[in-house]
């Protein structure tokens, strides 16, 4: 432990120096407010004794400085050295940012009792800034965690929810085209019916992986819409760029050939619609966008299935 001990006077500086020596401290001397100020800067020290009488810069500001030059979140206990006794000096030293005061001339078992406390004061503040930090870390965690899929892995529902509007009003701000892409798994009640639930979800987990593995734009959002059902949020994206995301979707399910004996092709294949539009300035919302690739999806289904439906949705409210 280190303090710093700023006080012109070398007696002084002498006597308090030896006190905390004695207590296993290790004094920094300084004998005005500028060296002190610099003393400060350079030792970061753990804990300030400071004269309030000093040549040039009083010790009120030299701890005026001291608050100022630290931190957000820091603070070094500063204790007063003084032999003014009077109420107002206690205020002023106070209101300047000192923490206490010992009256000269100092007495070593008070200075050594008050030191003491002060250490007691940063251990607890320690504690609660460790405390802070993990509680943070449980809280982004958990904010985390709240937005994913428990199955997939994939943002959820909520997540998917959130990003839509942010993204609509994004896109109708800035007058910029949104797309999105919902799939659906073919014939996915009766593969649970053939393969059982449990190789159901399994199934699940891995298209889900390959979705994702399709969207390469960080700004990308692949959620789980629900059961079988997944969607992707393409901003800055138009119908063009959207359908052959969607493309790419129904090929990387095709590409992993997992059997599906009760479908006509054999394999498990997706259904996708894609809807695209630039959210313009009336009423309207996220759903207008989401009924559109409803619609997609619905003719990809009633088209034959493993294939992309899409709508370009010309002028739209936003
Ligand atoms: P279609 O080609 O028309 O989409 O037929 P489908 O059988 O996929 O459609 P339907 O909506 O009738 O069935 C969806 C099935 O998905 C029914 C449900 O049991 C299953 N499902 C939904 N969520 C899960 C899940 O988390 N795990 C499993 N294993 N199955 C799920
Ligand atoms: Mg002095
Ligand atoms: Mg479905
Ligand atoms: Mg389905």
């Amino acid at each position: 432990m280190k303090a710093l001990v700023i006080e012109d006077s070398q007696t002084g500086l002498a006597v308090v120096s030896q006190h905390l020596e004695r207590m296993g401290i290790l004094p920094i001397a300084a004998t005005d407010g500028e060296s002190g100020v610099a003393a400060f800067r350079q030792h970061n020290p753990d804990i300030v004794l400071l004269d309030v009488v000093l040549p040039g810069m009083d010790g009120y500001e030299v701890a005026r400085r001291i608050r100022a030059i630290e931190q957000s979140g820091e603070w070094t206990p500063i204790i007063f050295l003084t032999a003014r006794t009077a109420d107002t000096d206690l205020v002023q030293g106070i209101t300047a940012g000192g923490d206490d005061y010992l009256f000269k001339p100092i007495s070593e078992v008070v200075l050594a009792a008050k030191v003491r406390a002060m250490q007691r004061i940063l251990q607890m503040r320690y504690s609660l800034v460790v405390l802070t930090r993990k509680l943070d870390a449980a809280n982004q965690e958990l904010t985390r965690l709240t937005s994913l899929d428990g199955l997939t892995g994939l943002s959820n529902r909520r997540h998917f929810d959130e990003t839509m509007l942010r993204e609509w009003r994004r896109a109708a701000r800035y007058k910029r085209p949104l797309s999105l892409v919902l799939v659906d798994v073919d014939h996915f009640k009766q593969y649970n019916d053939t393969y059982g639930h449990l190789a159901g979800d399994e199934c699940l987990k891995t298209v889900a992986s390959a979705l994702q593995a399709v969207s390469r734009r960080p700004s990308d959002l692949v959620a789980r819409y629900g059961g079988e059902e997944f969607a992707l949020v393409l901003p800055e994206t138009d119908l063009s760029g959207a359908r052959s995301v969607a493309e790419g979707l129904c090929d990387a399910i095709r590409a992993l050939q997992l059997p599906h004996a009760a479908a006509a092709s054999g394999h498990v294949t997706i259904s996708v619609g894609v809807a695209s539009l630039m959210p313009g300035n009336g009423a309207g919302g996220p759903q207008n966008l989401i009924a559109e690739a409803d619609l997609a999806l619905y003719a990809a289904k009633s088209g034959g299935r493993d294939r992309v439906g899409f709508r370009q949705v010309e002028t739209v409210a936003g």
